[in-house]
């Protein structure tokens, strides 16, 4: 049977038969791939615990006639720690949903995108910054690897440079941020506008906004300048992700305060819907938070 060796990391997997598990993976030969390990399913079996959701192994495989059966695993990285903080978790299945959605767009920069891949779970692992934050940037590099970047720093309908004084609303189908001159003149185009952020507008500004709502097309949400800042931010520090250095104590990030936790739930929060756009589905990995 011919062979050949993978770098891989775990995504997630099922069982079939009394004890074997087919695991789908992200190589970085391959992008993304499926293989059968044998025995996975037994307990206290070495396969057993290479085989978990995140795990980074070395791997011999052999073409089989359906599926790939993995020979050899070597352990890279396991990521115990991230396993007992229920919070890091999640985010790191999060990436591991995003990656099994997205993976076969990236077969090109596999390479790159499994070392940004690995690195970010150390992050995670490593308590290198806030969870959400890390995740915000992880979440910017993949959109920039899939080519389809948001637009941040001109507006995406009539191209005027962007501050937070004219930024209006984020349009995922039109992919960026529009001005509010556009927000205005869009009543004749309908656009529409859906807050996400509560409590962040004058009155008179929401009020203005129900009236227009029945003109609109597009659902957009409101950014603050705050949410734009930190889209901004995540998008520029996601260049990093790239460097191939493992040293993790130099990617740490200045920590956003609690005053400023809403309006970075409220970036990742448009980020992820963004990217449920492009994918056409919902991840559900993120929602286990909200039953913390
Ligand atoms: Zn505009």
């Amino acid at each position: 049977m011919p062979t050949f060796s993978l770098t891989a990391i775990n995504l997630g997997g099922f069982q079939i038969g009394e004890s074997d598990k087919v695991i789908s993976m992200f190589s970085a030969e391959r992008g993304l791939v499926r293989a059968v390990a044998k025995g996975a399913k037994k307990p206290g079996t070495k396969m057993a615990g290479k085989s978990e959701a995140l795990c980074a192994n070395k791997l011999l495989i052999a073409k089989g006639r359906s599926l790939d059966i993995i020979t050899q695993a070597e352990s890279i990285e396991t990521f115990r720690k991230v396993r007992t903080d229920l919070k890091r978790l999640t985010f790191c299945l999060y990436y591991a949903e995003l990656t099994a959605a997205f993976g076969e767009g990236l077969e090109e920069e596999s390479e790159v995108y499994y070392h940004v891949l690995l690195n970010s779970l150390r992050m995670q692992e490593a308590l290198i910054s806030d969870a959400r934050q890390l995740s915000l940037e992880f979440s910017m590099f993949l959109l920039k690897q899939l080519g389809v970047s948001p637009e941040l720093t001109v507006c995406v309908r009539c191209r005027q440079p962007l501050t937070e004084y004219n930024i209006a609303a984020f349009y995922s189908e039109t992919g960026g941020i529009g001005c509010n001159r556009c927000g205005q003149d869009s009543r004749s185009k309908s656009i529409v506008s859906e807050v996400s952020v509560k409590g962040q507008y004058s009155s008179d500004f929401r009020k203005k906004r129900d009236e227009d709502v029945e003109h609109y097309e597009e659902r957009g949400t409101f950014v603050t300048p705050l949410v734009w800042k930190m889209l901004v931010n995540a998008d520029v520090a996601s260049d990093d992700l790239i460097d191939p250095s493992t040293d993790l104590k130099a990617r740490r990030r200045p920590d956003y305060s609690e005053a400023q936790a809403p309006a970075l739930d409220a970036a990742h929060r448009l980020v992820q819907r963004y990217l449920e756009d492009r994918a056409g589905k919902k991840m559900r990995t993120l929602d286990l938070l909200k039953q913390l």
